[in-house]
């Protein structure tokens, strides 16, 4: 947290070196250094999708509020259902959804029914229609397909009153917008939804619509970030390309500190760095220079910089425009969504069988782009997509998922099971 200092965080993790930080360890210091928001706004349970929970949903309720038929058929009582000969019932008469059949229902008659439709006073069991014979005007329901309790939905199954429905943390998906309509709940508690300033760093970058001078690229990690941000649903904030020097960095650095919760930069932090960003960074609050044990990726800056009170976490990513997606999945997706309040699963994992040896070095965590599929057989196997330089952005495009070799990993042979984690969904 913010009274913390990163120095005292360091001090928390056994052997930390800032100069050969295992990813697992930069995780831990990550998540134990990012705030929370705490500001809730309340919003139209359609309006709240993908937005985090505020508070605990109690139900004031039950659903449904009364037992009730499961399918269309007949309800009657499990007292009349014989176990070894067919039970034959009369009709007494007909429950529709939303009415409640009213009559007397006398023992060995049932009541035709439909799905949703409350169980009439004293029966407990439907048979459905297509598992029944009509002789004489009666029905005959056959030894052996139904048992006692069958087909009814009790009150209160799905949620019971005065039970939490949903949990505060909890990053709303279509089927809780539904939960919260079956409670006849209008409006639901979010928290606010965090500011994520982000700009590029480097001289070599120009923006769309300039014209590409020699030695010159466009900037697309401002476009690769953006795009990754919208899939976390937080607010993004684009300040553009910043050129390399003190003054217009340290106005941006300002700028991005006072209006978000977040701030996200790419370039200019790596080791030999002839730029000013590192020491703009350092020079606005308290800034860690990382060398992570992984590859692609490395360089990272961490910290917070601002105004005391007002401060925003700093991701300073790599420049390579794959390196910047592997550390934003690797550390930042993580703690953007622990700083929105959400309940951050790790990302999912498959284990696919690699199509090729993979050559890799123990002692450090590598990102592989990767396509995975699912052979005829229903195992998943994974081959590496082309050249897969840390600069060659279409080794990301190509893939669906990335193979993540462990710290401790060393070479892969051919048909070895690897992790992956996929794309869809994610990215
Ligand atoms: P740096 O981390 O600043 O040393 O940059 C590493 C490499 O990434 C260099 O080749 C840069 O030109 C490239 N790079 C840095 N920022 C961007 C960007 N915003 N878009 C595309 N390439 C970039
Ligand atoms: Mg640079």
């Amino acid at each position: 947290m913010t009274d913390t200092t990163l120095d005292q965080i360091a001090s928390c993790l056994s052997g930390y070196d800032p100069n050969a930080l295992p990813v697992a360890q930069a995780q831990e210091f990550i998540r134990r250094m990012v705030p929370r928001v705490q500001a809730v706004e309340s919003l139209a349970i359609r309006s709240a999708l993908g937005r985090v929970l505020a508070r605990d949903v109690i139900s004031p309720i039950d659903v449904p509020a009364h037992d009730n038929s499961a399918m269309d058929g007949f309800a009657f009582r499990s007292a009349d259902l014989s176990s070894d000969t067919d039970t034959v019932l009369a009709i007494a008469g007909t429950g529709y959804a939303g009415q409640q059949f009213e009559g007397e229902v006398p023992a060995g008659q049932c009541v035709r029914i439909m799905t949703g439709a409350v169980m009439p006073a004293g029966l407990d069991t439907v048979v459905p229609q297509e598992f029944t014979k009509s002789v004489d005007g009666k029905v005959v329901v056959p030894a052996g397909v139904v048992r006692a309790g069958d087909n009814r939905r009790l009150a209160g199954e799905d949620l019971s009153k005065g039970a939490p429905a949903l949990r505060a943390g909890r990053v709303l998906r279509p089927a809780d917008l539904g939960l919260l309509a079956s409670l006849g709940q209008a409006e639901v508690p979010v928290r606010r939804r965090l500011r994520v300033a982000f700009f590029s760093t480097g001289d070599e970058l120009r923006s769309i619509g300039e014209p590409l001078d020699a030695g010159c690229v466009y900037d697309s990690n401002r476009y690769t970030i953006w795009g990754m941000l919208q899939r976390l649903g937080v607010e993004a904030i684009d300040m553009g390309v910043v050129r390399d020097d003190p003054a217009a960095l340290e106005t941006a650095f300002r700028e991005a500190a006072a209006c978000a919760d977040a701030v996200i930069t790419s370039g200019g932090v790596s080791v030999g760095e002839a730029d000013h960003t590192k020491a703009v960074m350092r020079s606005l609050g308290e800034v860690l220079f990382w060398k992570i044990a992984m590859r692609p990726g490395r360089p990272m800056a961490i910290g917070r910089i601002g105004e005391p009170g007002r401060q925003a976490v700093l991701f300073g990513l790599p420049g390579n425009p794959v390196a910047v997606m592997v550390t934003f999945y690797a550390f930042v997706r993580e703690a953007l969504l622990a700083m929105s309040g959400a309940d951050a699963a790790p990302l999912p994992l498959i284990r696919a069988a690699s199509a090729t040896a993979i050559r890799k070095k123990a002692g450090r965590t590598e990102y592989q782009r990767g396509i995975v599929e699912r052979g005829a057989d229903g195992n998943w196997s994974v081959r590496i997509t082309g050249s897969q330089g840390s600069g060659v952005l279409r080794s990301m495009s190509e893939a669906n998922g990335l193979i993540v070799l462990g710290h401790e990993q060393g070479n892969v042979a051919a048909g070895e099971l690897v992790d992956v984690v996929p794309f869809e969904g994610l990215v």
